[in-house]
């Protein structure tokens, strides 16, 4: 299938024609549409694989979706990455992403570099998508700089790598904050028995996507 045939936004298609994406990679085939069905993904995936997309362009379409209906701002999705690096280049995805959609989806990416004033405004503007590391993630909820209440849409991106940094008891803050009913996709490199403990908080019977 083309990416116009995988069922994202329009808008969303013409963003990633504009950035010469001719078509899909496997990881991008196998995933959007399981993720755009709502279900929980824990797909082997390494970089270069075409995995930011794969989890991005679903999470984007999904709210795009919703906001045409109820277009109250709340936090939609958050991102959980290892590493500012990471965290840098999936905001940077998410901006070429919503090059036809500017208007309609805000993303914040916090991470340990930004000071908490600037961190205050640019949750002010609530972001329909998170970009973050665990332990950024929590210290904000925990904060009350923003709100997981409403969270719709959870990703662990280098989730091996989440666990090896030691963001172990982050996470477990997170999950005891999630409403119900979030929607998971996790990205590892390795399946590794560890990620077992991440799955069994985070997912609910995930599709494994062992490409
Ligand atoms: P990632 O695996 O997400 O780190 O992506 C690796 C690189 O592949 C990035 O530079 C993307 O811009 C690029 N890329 C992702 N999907 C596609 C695609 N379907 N066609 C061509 N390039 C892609």
């Amino acid at each position: 299938p083309s990416f116009a045939e995988l069922g994202l936004d329009p808008r969303l298609v013409q963003a990633v024609a504009k950035q010469s994406f001719e078509k899909p990679t496997l990881v991008q085939r196998k995933a959007i549409p399981l993720a755009l069905q709502g279900q929980d993904v824990l797909c082997k995936a390494k970089t270069g694989s075409g995995k930011t997309a794969a989890y991005v362009l679903p999470v984007l379409s999904s709210i795009l979706k919703r906001k045409a209906t109820d277009p109250t701002p709340f936090t939609a999705a958050l991102i959980l990455v290892p590493t500012r690096e990471l965290a840098d280049q999936v905001f940077k995805a998410i901006e070429e992403f919503t090059a036809f959609c500017a208007k309609d989806i805000h993303a914040a990416k916090l991470t340990e570099n930004v000071s908490d004033a600037v961190q205050r405004s640019l949750l002010a503007n609530v972001p329909d998508v998170v970009v973050s590391t665990p332990a950024r993630a929590w210290h904000s909820a925990n904060s009350s700089a923003f709100s997981l209440a409403r969270l719709q849409h959870l990703v662990l991106d280098e989730a091996d790598l989440v666990l090896s940094y030691g963001y172990d008891e982050d996470m477990e803050n997170i999950a005891r904050a999630l409403p119900k009913g979030v929607q998971t996709v996790m990205m590892s490199a390795t399946l590794s028995a560890e990620l077992d403990a991440l799955k069994g908080i985070f997912c609910r019977n995930p599709t494994l996507l062992d490409l």
